[in-house]
């Protein structure tokens, strides 16, 4: 494997990516000042373009990504994201549009966010929702200060969040930021939640519940409405994070279940492209009443014409900068029409089939402490692999020499050594055995050849790393042929 340099290790004195004829005007405003070189950062690269595009060309071509194989990262949903989405968000009229223009000249724009805003209404059976948050974690917050407005508003001081132990860390953080007390309620053999705990735990000075449904677990939260009922019969919400609505899209309503408040994540269920850290969005889906409190600017359709509505006195306030993300925004606009209903229910149909596939086709061969039927993914765990003392880092490590990207790993937190695995339904059949095929010869390996799954990757640019280290002191130059 050819090690690639830095771009600063190549850069070479008079070097440069462009050239221009000297402009025949006085070159104070000019083409060589606007693109000169950037000599306030210290050691700019001096390179050729041809240097620049085989550099980051080599680079991207170390990357993995969900164009070249599956990506069955749990709890992430890494489905393919289709390129009709990409074209849609690249016409000029939508790209070049300036989010301060005067609403009547981008009544196209708040036509597509408000159409948006409806399809996803029903989607998840809410009675309004708001596309300003950037990301789920985004969602969350947001959602919680709406329960939080609505208790101020009623004069009601509760105090405390309740959230099942296989929520996803995002729950408590949310939690806590908007000022709760978080209270954890235990699951039960089955992976879900634990009636008996709930009911006893939930009390007058209980704000919300914070339920993931299907669960971390990917587990469907089967007594849902008995969940719901227990909350509202003390005057709580029930705020669903619906990160997981793969599994749901088109089949069932968060809005019938009960549901008070949802988030979703765009870049999950509805095929934005994500990783990398964004950009994302995190719409939020309220029940009437919560909707007074829901963020400003909402938009509003006044005989015929878009217009912002900024008259909203119970409202949160603004959340974000402009009106969430448009672009991401339209991507899933784009993927929710070509879907159309039908389109739609098939999502969920297929991921759940596909995970149950991957559930079955590994049982036995990995360890499921919760052996309910999967929705849209399973979570295995390593407890087989750990009596020839491989864990699933090295399993994780390994699927990499396979062309695999891993799945999720150490989440849920109620499963030790998980391996959490998301097929999405975008997967054929061919790279759901492909995949399968790869962990059957992994689980052969760890009984055979353990030693081998300790030490890999081995065909990668950079083999085992001291992880921790890595973060915490990230060496990122190489000199004479050593990492310093
Ligand atoms: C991804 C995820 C989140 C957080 O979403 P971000 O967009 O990454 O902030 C929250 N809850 C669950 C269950 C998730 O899977």
């Amino acid at each position: 494997m050819i090690r690639e340099p830095l771009i600063f290790e190549i850069s070479e004195e008079g070097k440069k990516a462009f050239t221009f004829p000297k402009p025949d005007v006085p070159d104070n405003d000019g083409i060589e000042q606007n693109v000169r070189l950037r000599k306030e950062i210290h050691g700019f690269p001096k390179v050729a373009e041809i240097e620049v595009v085989r550099h980051f060309t080599r680079l991207s071509k170390t990357n993995y990504c969900v164009d070249e194989g599956i990506y069955p990262l749990g709890s992430c949903t890494m489905k393919y994201n289709p390129k009709i989405n990409e074209v849609v968000a690249g016409l000029a009229e939508f790209r070049n549009s300036h989010p301060l223009s005067p609403v009547s000249t981008v009544q196209g724009n708040l036509e597509a966010l408000f159409t948006t805003e409806q399809l996803l209404a029903e989607i998840t059976g809410m009675d309004a929702v708001s596309l300003q948050p950037s990301a789920g974690a985004q969602g969350e917050m947001v959602g919680i200060m709406l329960v939080k407005a609505c208790l101020e508003d009623r004069g009601e001081k509760r105090t405390t969040v309740l959230i099942p132990d296989s929520a996803h860390g995002t729950n408590p953080s949310s939690a806590h930021l908007c000022g709760f007390k978080v209270r954890e309620i235990k699951s039960n053999q089955f992976g879900t939640v634990d009636i008996d705990s709930l009911t006893e735990a939930m009390s007058e000075d209980v704000a919300a519940l914070m339920v993931t449904n299907p669960n971390t677990l990917g587990i469907f939260e089967w007594d849902i409405k008995k969940i719901a009922d227990i909350v509202h019969s003390k005057g709580g919400f029930v705020y669903m994070d619906g990160a997981n609505m793969n599994a749901l899209v088109g089949r069932c309503r968060p809005g019938d279940m009960g549901v008070d408040v949802i988030h979703l994540n765009l870049h999950k269920t509805f095929s934005t492209p994500h990783g990398g850290g964004g950009p994302g969005a995190g719409p939020v889906g309220v029940s009437r009443t919560l909707e007074p409190y829901l963020p400003v600017p909402l938009i509003r359709k006044v005989d015929g014409a878009f217009r912002l509505d900024e008259d909203r006195p119970k409202s949160i306030g603004r959340v974000r900068g402009f009106y969430g993300n448009f672009l991401v925004i339209l991507k899933a606009l784009a993927y929710i029409l070509t879907h159309g209903p039908k389109g739609l229910r098939e999502i969920a149909d297929i991921a759940v089939l596909n995970s149950n596939y991957i559930r079955k086709s590994l049982e036995g061969l990995y360890h499921l402490k919760y052996a309910s039927p999967s929705m849209h993914e399973c979570v295995f765990s390593d407890a087989l692999q750990k009596k020839h003392g491989i864990s699933n880092l090295d399993i994780a490590k390994r699927l990499i020499d396979y062309d695999v990207h891993p799945p999720t790993m150490s989440f849920p937190l109620i499963v030790p050594g998980a391996l959490m695995i998301e097929p999405t339904e975008t997967e054929s059949r061919r790279d759901l055995d492909f995949f399968i095929e790869a962990m059957t010869a992994i689980a052969r390996e760890a009984e055979e050849n353990p030693n081998l799954l300790k030490q890999a990757p081995h065909h990668t640019y950079v083999r085992r790393l001291d992880e921790t280290a890595a973060a915490r002191q990230p060496i990122l130059k190489w000199t004479n042929g050593d990492r310093t």
